[in-house]
């Protein structure tokens, strides 16, 4: 048993970021001797992927061809069992994704492997893995390892490992897989599309998200308008979607979305509780702005105002109004 296997992550053809960021985590492990490097695309007409996949790192690229049209658990699971088989790699990477948790579970039963969801740490440990992942409701972390076991299956969070940014030349090998083979467990039933806003908080450079502090639903214009008079893009913790005060797109943390390219993040009335801050602790510049002087999110904040946020509103207000 020797070398990663990757199996990438994307929707019709699209690679999700968690894919290069598997990426940078495999290249990070080659380092220290797990080689070699095999990523692995499954889908219909996926051969133009390819390219941009030739990244630093990476031996392989595998292209599994296969007749279906959308991301299906059941043909990814046989695929990379089929794989591991073939390959016999000691570390398999799946995204921690809506599609990785669809089959990463059933895979690692299936090789008898030894399993971990949802790690953001991966380290050689005098020759042998050791995976790190929260645990109590992300109040400590666990560090993992898989003893007596040849093989491992990891699903990775997102935004927890750096894309590589060199280019390589890997070698490219097509494999076609009959989708009759699959047993039908379960089968597709219809791929629905997030509804699209026009805007994508894991892009914006600026945020300027509001929490349970701002009281009422009613207060949320007010709000939008200070974001839009800043170049702001307006999002929220998860009560505030919950509520349905913004749509669910604008949630930032575990199970809403990371703020991946976040420069500026001026939180107003979020605590900072760990899924909150999950998607956007790395934030270089953050403005917290909270009553509570013990708020978490001054843990992570570069300045803090501890007041009332209608009260820094209205000052920041004013200003711009003379500006
Ligand atoms: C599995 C799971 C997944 C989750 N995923 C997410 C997620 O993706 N994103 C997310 O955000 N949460 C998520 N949560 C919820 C999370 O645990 C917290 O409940 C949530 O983040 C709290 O939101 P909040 O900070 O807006 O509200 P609260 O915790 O109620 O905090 C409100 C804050 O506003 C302050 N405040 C009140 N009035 C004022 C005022 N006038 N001026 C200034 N400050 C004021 C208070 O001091 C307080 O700190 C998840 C929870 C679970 C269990």
């Amino acid at each position: 048993m020797s070398g990663i296997l990757i199996i990438t992550d994307h929707t019709r053809g699209t690679f999700s970021a968690l894919t290069s960021e598997m990426l940078g985590l495999a290249a990070q492990l080659r380092t220290s001797g797990l080689a070699p490097v095999r990523v692995v695309v499954v889908g219909r007409h996926m051969k133009g992927a390819a390219d941009s996949l030739a990244l630093d790192g990476v031996d392989e690229i595998v292209l599994v061809d296969c007749d279906a049209p959308e991301f299906d658990g059941g043909l990814y699971e046989r695929a990379a069992a089929q794989l591991a088989e073939r390959y016999e790699p000691e570390l398999i990477l799946v995204g921690h994704s809506a599609n990785g948790m669809a089959y990463a579970a059933g895979l690692a039963v299936a090789l008898g492997a030894g399993f971990a969801a949802d790690v953001f740490e991966v380290a050689d440990n005098a020759g042998a893995l050791r995976a790190t992942r929260s645990g109590y409701d992300n109040k400590v972390n666990v560090s993992l390892d898989f003893m007596d076991k040849c093989v491992t299956v990891l699903t990775v969070r997102g935004g927890s490992f750096k894309a590589p940014a060199a280019r390589g030349v890997p070698k490219i090998d097509a494999i076609m897989l009959d989708s009759a083979q699959v047993s039908a467990v379960w089968t597709h039933g219809r791929f629905i599309d997030p509804p699209n806003e026009g805007i994508d908080v894991s892009k914006s450079e600026f945020i300027l998200a509001v929490g349970r502090g701002i009281q009422d639903e009613k207060n949320v214009p007010r709000f939008a308008a200070l974001a839009e008079r800043l170049g702001a893009t307006l999002a929220c913790s998860r009560p505030v979607a919950d509520s349905g005060w913004l749509p669910k797109s604008r949630q930032v943390g575990l199970t809403g979305k990371p703020a991946a390219g976040c420069k500026l993040y001026v939180a107003l009335g979020i605590s900072g509780a760990v899924q909150h801050l999950w998607g956007m602790k790395h934030v270089e510049t953050i403005i917290a702005v909270n009553t509570d002087p013990n708020a978490p999110m001054f843990g992570v904040a570069k300045y803090g105002v501890v007041g009332d946020l209608f009260e820094f509103v209205d000052a920041l207000e004013k200003l711009l109004l003379t500006a």
